[in-house]
């Protein structure tokens, strides 16, 4: 038995939720977000707060955890990163009143910056030569400067809309970051072999997130040109239809070049082009 530790209630927890049932695992009682099991896939999964999440990995009470790279790297826990899960995806900034003139980073020098991730900011301000006071605080740190309790914070942003509404502006990115998947120092051989499952689930769910299926006609004249533009797993399919002349052709496309790559097809002659999302995709 794998024990798994998510967020119980927050950014992180609705898509860790769906990250496992995307990797097919069904879990009982979810609702409860206590503790629970699967009955089809052998893990335990523990709903916490994503700040003890490290500590918990590393003590072993959990095997592994999805929680976001702010945290691990506050923590300095003695944990691993496994594998970036491609959600929660927000940077941890520096902010200061719009009304500020800031021009460098040295405009921190002297200043007190109020956080929640005291241990980061230290780290940046060090690499950087400055010495600052860092105030720290648990929530809310964006009304800091307002209430005269900081001259700068140090924050997560996603939209900056927070930021904004507060009248700060943003200076400096001191770490992007996402949910990721730790895990303790050492998992004996059962617990590695179904973490391995696990994450080749996750890439394949990955996998099929970035690709799509696409199938469409094109006249046998301009076969060739439009099997080029489509690589493919291996190479497209090519079926004849009904109509003389005409075939079908059906292929993989990465979502990074997908509009580039439609554009062309369609400047080559393909024509009912249908583009469809796919479920799992194992290469
Ligand atoms: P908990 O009660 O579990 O301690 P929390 O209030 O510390 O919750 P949340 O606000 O739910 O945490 O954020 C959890 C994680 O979501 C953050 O640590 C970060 O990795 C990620 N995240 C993504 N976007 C944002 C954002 N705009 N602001 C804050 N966190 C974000
Ligand atoms: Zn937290």
């Amino acid at each position: 038995m794998l024990k798994i530790a998510i967020q119980k209630s927050g950014r992180l927890s609705e898509d860790s939720l769906k990250l496992l049932k995307d990797c097919g695992i069904d879990l009982r009682n979810v609702k409860d977000r206590l503790r629970t099991e699967s009955d089809n896939f052998p893990v335990e999964v523990f709903f916490l707060r994503d700040d003890d999440i490290p500590q918990y990995v590393e003590d072993g009470v959990a095997d592994i955890g999805f929680v976001g790279e702010n945290v691990v790297y506050e923590k300095k826990k003695a944990v691993q990163v496994r594998e970036k899960l491609g959600f929660g995806k927000c940077r941890l900034s520096i902010a200061v009143k719009k009304s500020d003139d800031y021009s460098a980073v040295s405009f921190l020098q002297g200043k007190k910056i109020a956080t929640s991730y005291p241990v980061l900011v230290q780290d940046y301000l060090d690499k950087k030569g400055i010495s600052a006071e860092i105030h720290e605080i648990s929530g809310s740190v964006e009304i800091a400067p307002g209430i005269g309790l900081a001259d700068a914070v140090c924050d997560l942003v996603s939209s900056g809309s927070t930021l904004f509404m507060n009248g700060l502006k943003e200076v400096e990115n001191i770490l992007q970051s996402q949910a990721v998947l730790i895990t303790g120092k050492h998992l004996d051989k059962e617990k590695e072999q179904i973490l391995e499952r696990l994450l080749f689930r996750m890439q394949a769910v990955k996998k099929a997130k970035n690709n799509k299926y696409v199938l469409l006609n094109a006249p046998n004249d301009q076969l060739q040109k439009i099997i080029a533009l489509l690589p493919g797993m291996k190479s497209p399919t090519v079926l004849p239809l009904a109509e003389p002349g005409w075939s079908s052709v059906h292929s993989v496309i990465e979502e990074n070049d997908f509009w580039n790559i439609i554009e062309q097809l369609k400047d080559n002659g393909a024509q009912g082009i249908l583009v469809v999302p796919i479920e799992k995709m194992i290469v």
